[in-house]
């Protein structure tokens, strides 16, 4: 399972970051997120899951 954003989609609002700290993570760039590039371990894998479903602009892939 890998984690994937979207960053033209994503606003920065931050949210994914505070649910799952071990995979997402604020761009300092350009304000977006941006994900793990490796396996989401299994123990992040239902917080990974919960923040794709939270994300208000659907800029979350997980799977
Ligand atoms: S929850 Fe969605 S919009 Fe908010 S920072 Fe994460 S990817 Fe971007």
């Amino acid at each position: 399972m890998k984690a994937n954003v979207d960053k033209d989609t994503c606003i920065g609002c931050g949210l994914c970051p505070s649910i799952c700290p071990e995979v997402f993570s604020m761009d300092d760039e350009d304000g977006k997120a941006k994900a793990i590039n490796a396996e989401v371990p299994e123990s992040e894998q239902d917080s990974a899951k919960e923040a794709e479903e939270s994300c208000p602009v659907d800029a979350i892939k997980v799977g």
